[in-house]
C-alpha cells in the first residue's frame, strides 16, 4: 500500500514523484536570489516540481537572510 503522506502530482494527480536536492530561484522584483540545495520532489510524469516541507522551510530561511542583508 502507498503511504498517506505521499502526495499525488499537483498537476496530474501522478503517483511517480522523486525527490531531489536542486538550486531554487525566487524573484524578489529587482533581486533574483538562488537558494541552494532545496529538497523538491519531482513529478515523473509531467515534470512539475514543488519543494518539500523542508524545502520551503530553506527557502524562507534563505529569503529570511537575504532580507536581513539588504536591510543593513
Ligand atoms: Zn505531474
Amino acid at each position: 500500500m502507498t503511504k498517506k503522506s505521499k502526495k499525488p502530482c499537483e498537476s496530474c494527480s501522478g503517483q511517480n514523484m522523486k525527490s531531489h536536492p536542486t538550486t531554487w530561484p525566487v524573484d524578489l522584483g529587482e533581486k533574483k536570489l538562488t537558494i541552494g540545495r532545496v529538497w523538491v520532489r519531482e513529478c515523473l510524469d509531467c515534470h512539475a516540481i514543488e519543494p518539500t516541507k523542508a524545502g520551503n522551510e530553506k527557502i524562507a530561511r534563505g529569503m529570511m537572510a537575504f532580507m536581513e542583508l539588504m536591510l543593513r
